[in-house]
């Protein structure tokens, strides 16, 4: 038991050391200046942000350890069928700016496991039977695409009023604790909504 937990974590190093990555939001458009500016250039950005990375950067040897994709919204009008049902990035991939793509799926399963459970009782496996499972997650999910698309058009906007905007809302919440609480709880997937007050009051 000793010998395989220690093996355990040593294998879970190694899992940890290839799993680090920066995720880093840039308009498409700049993308072919960054390029340009060269490998060295975009590590020292990276550095000046957060200096504990410097040592990490040494691993990126070209632009082929660096990996380039836009984020893609899915948005699928039936999560079921008739003894099928959908979850995960299948039926909601959504921008990774709130990091909560695995956790609300992980949330799916645990519904959907709950209702199948239910179909097993009345032996019914049609889709209405499993619509609750939908209806259970459909309003979450789609309160965290709509909130994750909104950050990641705040980061990379170019629009001055845009920029000003997401600054402001950012610095607010930095300096209210029952501000960031509110965030923290939506972007950890504790709740699906914002409400009226919560909304203004991030911006005035
Ligand atoms: C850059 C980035 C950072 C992210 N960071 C976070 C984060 O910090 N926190 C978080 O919660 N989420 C994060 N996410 C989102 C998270 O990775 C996804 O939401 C999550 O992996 C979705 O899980 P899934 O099981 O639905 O789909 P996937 O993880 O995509 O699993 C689907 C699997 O099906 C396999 N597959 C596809 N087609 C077939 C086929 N025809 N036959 C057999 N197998 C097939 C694929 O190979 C894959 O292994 C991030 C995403 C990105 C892109």
């Amino acid at each position: 038991m000793q010998g395989q937990s220690t093996r355990f974590r040593e294998k879970q190093d190694s899992i940890l050391l290839a799993a680090t990555y920066i995720f880093y939001y840039l308009p498409n458009r700049t993308v072919g200046e960054l390029k340009s500016a060269g490998l060295e250039s975009f590590k020292k950005q990276l550095a000046d942000i957060e200096p504990d990375v410097s040592g990490a950067l040494s691993s990126l040897g070209s632009w082929s350890d660096v990996a380039e994709s836009r984020a893609r919204r899915v948005d699928v009008k039936n999560w079921v069928s008739d003894r099928a049902a959908m979850l995960g990035d299948a039926v909601h991939a959504l921008d990774p700016s709130w990091a909560q793509g695995a956790n609300l799926s992980l949330q799916d399963a645990v519904a959907l496991a709950n209702t199948i459970e239910k179909c097993f009782e009345s032996k019914n496996f049609s889709a209405q039977a499993l619509r609750g499972y939908e209806r259970e997650r459909r309003k979450q999910t789609v309160f965290v695409q709509n909130g994750a698309e909104r950050t990641a058009r705040l980061t990379t906007t170019e629009d001055r009023f845009y920029y000003w905007l997401g600054k402001r809302v950012l610095q607010r919440t930095g300096r209210n604790k029952d501000l960031m609480r509110s965030a923290l709880r939506a972007s950890c997937g504790l709740t699906d909504h914002f409400s009226l007050r919560e909304k203004i009051r991030f911006i005035i």
